[in-house]
């Protein structure tokens, strides 16, 4: 495919300006930054890079417009979000391409994540007709516990899938009826820039309002508006925690969705070993390892460790890395040159730590696209105490430990600060209930790793953050409960009966 050309049949704005009150801005007083694609180094368009100015812009259009979108029927938002996941499937092939030249994941991943973000809005399209408020009879009347939009919501997401992100912060919030302000990643805005576009002609203006920039300019201005009711983010720890103390400091409500590093658990009874084989390496390279619920983590039992190694070295050589736009690549590239060097970093820190090298370990150069971080599915045997084994390395490098003891492996594998994901495979329900019960991880995955059906909740305990998405439970975290009690006529104050 000449990308070239494909760029300029793609329909992409020469330069996105912040997208305020139904409409998109010119720029911003701060100028621009590029979005390049990170596989080959061309530049695809420009994105405003936004400050405090239009973020203030962007809260005031998002509050002007929260008492008329609070008011509207559960049905109309329903109706509306349906629009949007058809604009959206509609779009889907340009939006995937978007999207891929923008991150350089795999284009058949990349579909992938539109196509979750499609079953987002029509799961909380359905999801809010039913959410219903409760209520019951109390002495001489009743009451009732209203479910109320808390206002508008400032949500930022990472890079790494960036329409699902987008899809799980917007569905849910707007669902709700609160109003928006979201901030994409600075390495990959055009796909929430080109939802935009779709939203424009679909949401009444000002509900979502979407402000592109770097993290330490318009993310800080977002955490600190004080128009802002509740803030919601997906990302670092790091940085998970300069927004947790945002949110304390004006005591608004936040959720956080942070790192991991999942354990994925092979139990000596397992009848189909390349099945497994196959979950532990998508569980491990499936968006190159940028994935904070990969199972980077692999535990295999001591009696089946030779066989199983032999088998996952064989297959993980198999991963087609190649460009990214090609349907039978499986493996692309890395976000940025950053990430690149981050991972190498990690690879090399393993070798110099002792781990032992089993498969891949370098960076891959694919003819015309030079210039993207290609690193090859790489296979470490570790201890669970070294740093690639503890710290989140977000590239497709899996860590693999031999156990013998359940005990010991239980405690091995909820041995990280993380607690978001975790895979068991075995042939017996009671191994996988309990190994499930003593997990310290907020999805267990038993059998299939990943296993994100939509309306399955999906969140972390510990330091991988806190708050249920992907959920019927999501609708809390973006409403506060009024309770409203009723009396037949007018009674005595309580403390005096
Ligand atoms: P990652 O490690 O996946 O790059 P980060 O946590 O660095 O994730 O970034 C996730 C999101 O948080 C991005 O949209 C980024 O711009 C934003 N961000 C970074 N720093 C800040 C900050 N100080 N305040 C608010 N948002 C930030």
């Amino acid at each position: 495919m000449n990308i070239s050309v494909s760029i300029s049949n793609l329909g992409l704005m020469p330069i996105y300006g912040p997208f305020i009150g139904g409409t998109f801005r010119d720029s911003a007083p701060n100028g621009t930054f590029p979005a390049i694609d990170p596989a080959t180094g061309e530049h695809l368009a420009d994105v405003a890079r936004c400050g405090a100015a239009e973020v203030d812009e962007a809260v005031r259009a998002a509050r002007a417009a929260f008492p008329a979108w609070k008011a509207t029927s559960v049905e109309v938002r329903s109706a509306l979000l349906l629009k949007l996941a058809d604009a959206i499937e509609r779009d889907l092939e340009r939006l995937t391409i978007i999207d891929t030249l923008d991150v350089g994941r795999a284009r058949s991943e990349v579909r992938g994540d539109h196509l979750k973000a499609i079953s987002q809005f029509r799961y909380f399209a359905g999801a809010i007709l039913t959410y219903e408020d409760y209520g019951r009879p109390i002495p001489n009347g009743y009451f009732v516990a209203r479910r109320e939009p808390i206002g508008v919501c400032g949500q930022i997401i990472p890079w790494n899938v960036p329409a699902i992100m987008a899809a799980f912060k917007l569905a849910p919030a707007l669902a709700a009826g609160n109003t928006v302000v979201l901030k994409p990643d600075e390495n990959a805005s055009l796909s929430t820039m080109e939802l935009a576009r779709h939203i424009a002609e679909i949401f009444p203006p000002g509900v979502v309002n979407i402000v592109p920039g770097y993290g330490h300019e318009a993310g800080a201005a977002l955490t600190a508006h004080p128009g802002v009711s509740k803030l919601s983010f997906t990302g670092s720890g790091e940085i998970g925690r300069i927004i947790s103390h945002a949110g304390a400091d004006r005591l608004v409500p936040v959720s956080l969705e942070l790192g991991g590093k999942g354990a994925n658990i092979v139990f000596p009874d397992i009848e189909d070993v390349d099945a497994v084989v196959d979950n532990a390496l998508v569980a491990s390279m499936y968006c190159n390892g940028q994935s904070c619920l990969a199972g980077s983590r692999l535990f295999l039992h001591d009696s089946l460790y030779d066989d199983f190694m032999h088998c996952l070295s064989v297959a993980a050589k198999r991963l087609t890395i190649g460009a990214p736009m090609n349907e039978t690549t499986r493996i692309g590239c890395l976000v940025s040159e950053k990430q690149g060097q981050r991972v190498l970093g990690y690879i090399d820190a393993g070798k110099k730590e002792g781990a032992g090298l089993v498969v891949g370990g370098g960076r891959k150069s694919v003819a015309g696209h030079e210039f993207g971080y290609f690193i090859e599915p790489t296979v470490f045997e570790v201890r669970n105490e070294m740093r690639i084994a503890q710290e989140e390395i977000f590239g497709p490098v899996l860590s693999v430990v031999r156990w013998k003891d359940y005990e010991t492996m239980i405690q091995e594998a909820n041995g990280t600060v993380y607690g978001l994901s975790a895979g068991v495979y075995t042939s017996s329900i009671a191994t996988a209930m309990d190994a499930a019960n003593r997990l310290e991880a907020g999805s267990i995955w038993i059998n299939q790793f990943s296993n994100l059906a939509t309306g399955v909740p999906f969140g972390g305990v510990k330091e991988s953050g806190h708050g249920s998405e992907h959920c019927r439970e999501t609708l809390n975290l973006y409403t506060h409960v009024k309770a409203v009690t009723f009396q037949g006529r007018v009674a005595a104050p309580w403390y005096a009966v």
